[in-house]
């Protein structure tokens, strides 16, 4: 569907910070990009006729490729925010996510996001995460590349605590071995993922209208069990 007579194009140039699993990661025997994201981006891209190519990017890098178009879209675990949506257009929300606190199996101290106050840190640069902890009154943020980078040095005993999305950091010690760390307190914040691209894209009527075919065909739910539920 060509918006406002524009035309969009046959492959679709999607950027991505693969150190989020297990939205996005690369594989490690073949480095090919998999995860949740890609597996719906590139069901989106199918269900629209087109193709879906995945261009690794740091984080805070995907908004910047966007607004220079070197890139059409960013999946990437990105919360839609008031600030971002100033610089970018956003599909309509397609996850559920939010923000936890992480701290080492030992602690008794920190329960709850007050308890933050002073402590150390870390959080993957240029995410909401990173925002919310710089919020925190008397705290040393250490800033890191990615969410794993992060969680490592709690373990490692160089940080008090991080704060990430509750998915991934639920995946990292359910599922990818991260032992020594737990998730302490509520839910801190309440976001929603989408998908970014240049403001005006002709590509967003064509990217929400796939996304809303997936859901409703059932190939979002498979792949939400694949990644979620297995
Ligand atoms: N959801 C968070 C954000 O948008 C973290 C995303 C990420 O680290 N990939 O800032």
């Amino acid at each position: 569907l060509a918006a406002l007579g524009q035309d969009t194009p046959a492959v679709w140039r999607v950027g991505t910070e693969p150190a989020f699993p297990p939205f996005e990661m690369k594989d490690e025997a073949t480095g090919a990009f998999v995860g949740f994201d890609i597996e719906l981006m590139t069901a989106m891209a199918e269900a629209a006729g087109k193709e879906a190519q995945f261009i690794g990017l740091p984080f805070d890098g995907l908004v910047p490729a966007i607004q220079g178009k070197s890139i059409d879209a960013a999946i990437s675990g990105m919360t839609i925010t008031a600030d971002r949506a100033l610089t970018v257009d956003f599909t309509r929300p397609y996850f559920e996510a939010g923000l936890a606190i992480a701290v080492r199996e030992s602690d008794s101290e920190i329960k709850s996001f007050e308890d933050l106050t002073g402590k150390r840190i870390a959080v993957a640069i240029g995410t909401t995460g990173a925002a919310k902890a710089s919020s925190v009154e008397g705290a040393t943020v250490r800033q890191f590349d990615n969410a794993p980078l992060a969680l490592q040095e709690l373990i490692n005993g160089n940080v008090d605590a991080v704060v990430n999305d509750l998915p991934v950091t639920l995946y990292a010690i359910n599922e990818a071995n991260l032992t020594g760390a737990k998730i302490v307190g509520e839910l801190v914040t309440e976001e929603y993922y989408g998908i970014a691209l240049p403001k005006g894209s002709a590509l967003l009527d064509e990217m929400n209208t796939a996304l809303g075919t997936v859901i409703q065909d059932g190939t979002y739910a498979q792949i939400y069990r694949k990644w979620f539920l297995s």
